[in-house]
């Protein structure tokens, strides 16, 4: 924890169904040129040769990675062997570029149930979303309805999936905007210790507030 700037209001922006070579880059460059970290949960089926440098470059950036499981199915469709299986194989891919293991789970469509709880050993992260995943949102639109969801330890739920070009424009006027608020950017790891939040693999509930 930064000994200065410590009562600043809190904020975790995270990134879903990434990595790829053109969205997730343009949003780390964001990052970098501000120099604030995100958390993003990766799509097991997206990482690849191609697109394990940018989970590298994440990694080394400070950023956080989470699991947002292998193929973004239905989960409360799955047994509990399948759902296991899709969140070794994130899991296990993203040590294997990182050599650091995902400590959080965001749920495709945010669906969930007690069978998930069950298998997953981690928590579930979900956030203040503005639907970014329907181009039809315009950038000012996902600007205000994150705004409007704004307080001391939101989680705001993006995407970074190829082409989603109207977030990266969204971030270009949120990011400023929020710095300008006197907010902090941290990872949803640092969020929680921030705030002295105790959580556990074996929590169930969906986070979105700390
Ligand atoms: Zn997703």
């Amino acid at each position: 924890m930064s000994h200065d700037n410590t009562a600043a209001p809190l904020v975790a922006l995270t990134f879903d169904d990434g990595p790829n070579t053109t969205t997730t880059v343009e949003i780390l460059n964001l990052l970098e040129e501000y120099h604030i970290p995100a958390s993003f949960f990766l799509v097991g089926n997206n990482i690849c040769e191609t697109t394990a440098p940018v989970v590298k470059r994440t990694y080394n950036m400070g950023c956080e990675l989470g699991n947002h499981s292998k193929t973004h199915s239905v989960m409360p469709e799955m047994t509990k062997e399948e759902i296991q299986a899709e969140i070794a194989y994130v899991s296990d891919k993203i040590r294997e570029i990182t050599g650091e293991a995902p400590r959080f789970f965001r749920p495709p469509y945010i669906a969930v149930n007690d069978t998930m709880y069950e298998a997953i050993d981690m928590p579930f992260i979900c956030g203040a979303g503005c639907n970014d995943w329907d181009e039809k949102v315009s950038v000012k639109e996902r600007v205000d309805t994150t705004l409007a969801q704004l307080k001391d330890g939101t989680i705001i739920l993006l995407h970074d999936s190829e082409g989603n070009s109207q977030t990266v424009e969204a971030l270009k006027i949120l990011i400023p905007m929020l710095l300008e608020k006197g907010y902090r950017f941290v990872t949803v790891k640092e969020l929680f210790e921030c705030k002295g939040v105790a959580i556990r693999g074996d929590d169930t509930g969906l986070y979105t507030y700390v």
